[in-house]
């Protein structure tokens, strides 16, 4: 694998959606001269950071394929929970627009992404209102991607049967950027469908009052339950967060600083009466479950003859988490990694991309790709490691970015972005509260903001 500073390649790519990561790898693609067009089955470009007050008719989320599908899980108060300075892109820095603050509202994310598409003239290379509904491998080397106007769909029932296609065009590769924070993952919960309460899934939560008075249980104990928790603790009567990280046979813990807070082991089983009984052997009446067990790959477009599948929310096979082995180049994946600070993750995997298309940079045979992914689920078995984990990167993000810069021959990721991160995770340990507002990263805040004033120049 290496660099060749010669001969370029441009080529005709496909990218499907105008996210984060649709928005950088289509200017990366550019970057390398190949000819883009973005596809977006929305009207406006921002992906996940566009809210909507609506909430889908099936409140858990596409388990029903006929109700009306909404893209965003955002709620109406979120702020982030990356500071701003190394949430942003690595060469287009998240300064303050309309929100200074360093954790800002979910719409001042929209207005930076939505500045990135304009400066980079990324908004004219996007069909908005187009749905792809199938990418296929044609002779050659060629990809056919099959699309359809969104306005076709009549509003509020997505026809679950194969769609009336309205186009199909051919390309040199397909860049999938659809995200994955759409489908939502459903904890079974033995006895639920008699079980006379109410569920939903946090991809369709908005705001606290319509849950005010309720006894709620949220399952499960990570970024989204740790927000909406707090959030509905000042409305609901009483919030009980049922964790797989607390003992099954233990007792409930009042949560400091909360007297209608509770963490408790999984829950056992719904019971008519409307009671909910946990691990720990007790139970009491619910009204409300809240399911924030996070979402599932999905790419109902993709036809690939099972190279690529999605199992145990493992995608696989793919070497470094971005190409099947046997049809890359054409096709990638950018933005399945989590636990990261994802827009910069998503820069350096598109320039990857962009650079091998172009075949600037170039890959390692078939075989030794299949080999490398082989090993790396070796070693994710022989840790015990479950498949659904295969994208989590927790404590690998910066190395695999290194990877992918050392790569592109660009510039590692700075030392504060990382320092930053590392000291985000801690404070927000130490301040659950408060840890968007008071930090002690401050001299990292001052080394951002003298290289952010080097890009300016
Ligand atoms: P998306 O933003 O989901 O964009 C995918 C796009 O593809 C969408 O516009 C969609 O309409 C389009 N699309 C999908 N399928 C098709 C199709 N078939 N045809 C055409 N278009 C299609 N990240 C942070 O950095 N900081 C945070 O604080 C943070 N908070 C978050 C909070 C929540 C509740 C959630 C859900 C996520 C959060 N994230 C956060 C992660 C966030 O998702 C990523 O930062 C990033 O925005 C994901 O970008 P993406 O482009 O991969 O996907």
């Amino acid at each position: 694998m290496g660099s060749n500073s010669f001969a370029t390649t441009s080529r005709h790519i496909a990218v499907i959606g105008a996210g984060a990561a649709g928005l950088v790898a289509a200017r990366e693609l550019r970057r390398q001269t190949h000819t883009v067009v973005v596809f977006e089955r929305s009207h406006s470009i921002g992906g996940t950071w566009i809210y909507t007050p609506d909430t889908e008719s099936d409140q858990l989320g596409g388990v029903d394929r006929n109700c009306n599908i909404l893209h965003g899980s955002l709620y109406d108060s979120l702020r982030t929970n990356l500071p701003r300075e190394c949430m942003g892109f690595l060469d287009y820095p998240f300064v303050g627009i309309e929100d200074h603050r360093r954790f800002p509202h979910h719409k001042e994310v929209l207005r930076y992404l939505q500045a990135f598409g304009r400066d980079f003239g990324i908004e004219k290379l996007v069909r908005f209102g187009t749905e792809v509904v199938g990418v296929e491998m044609g002779f050659h080397d060629k990809w056919i991607v099959k699309t359809r106007c969104v306005d076709d769909v009549i509003v509020g029932k997505q026809d679950p049967l194969p769609p009336h296609v309205a186009a199909s065009e051919v390309y040199d590769g397909v860049v999938i950027c659809n995200g994955h924070y759409t489908e939502p993952r459903i904890a079974e919960i033995q006895g639920i469908m008699a079980w006379p309460g109410k569920q939903l899934h946090s991809h369709n939560y908005r705001v606290p009052k319509p849950f005010a008075d309720q006894v709620m249980v949220l399952i499960g104990a990570s970024a989204s339950s740790f927000d909406i928790s707090k959030e509905l603790a000042r409305f609901a009567k009483e919030v009980h967060i049922a964790s797989r990280s607390e003992d099954p046979i233990g007792t409930p813990k009042k949560l400091s600083g909360y007297d209608n807070m509770w963490i408790h082991p999984m829950i056992e089983r719904a019971n008519e009466d409307g009671t909910i009984l946990f691990q720990g052997g007790y139970s009491f009446r619910v009204d409300t479950i809240m399911h924030c067990t996070g979402y599932k790959y999905h790419f109902p477009f993709l036809k690939t003859d099972d190279i690529v599948t999605v199992e145990d929310n493992r995608v696989g096979s793919l070497y470094k988490h971005i190409f099947p082995p046997s049809l890359a180049p054409g096709l990638s994946f950018i933005g399945l990694p989590w636990k990261v600070i994802p827009f910069p993750m998503f820069e350096l995997q598109s320039k990857w991309v962009a650079m091998i298309l172009s075949g600037q940079v170039t890959l390692p045979s078939v075989e030794d790709m299949a080999n490398d992914v082989n090993e790396f689920y070796e070693e994710l078995e022989s840790i015990g490691y479950p498949k659904r984990y295969t994208h989590n990167l927790a404590g690998q993000q910066f190395k695999y970015n290194d990877f992918l810069a050392t790569q592109c021959g660009y510039t590692a990721i700075e030392e504060w972005r990382k320092g930053m991160y590392e000291a985000t995770s801690k404070n927000r340990i130490v301040r659950p509260e408060t840890y968007r507002d008071v930090w002690d990263d401050g001299c990292l805040v001052e080394k951002a903001q003298n290289d952010f004033n080097l890009w300016r120049i």
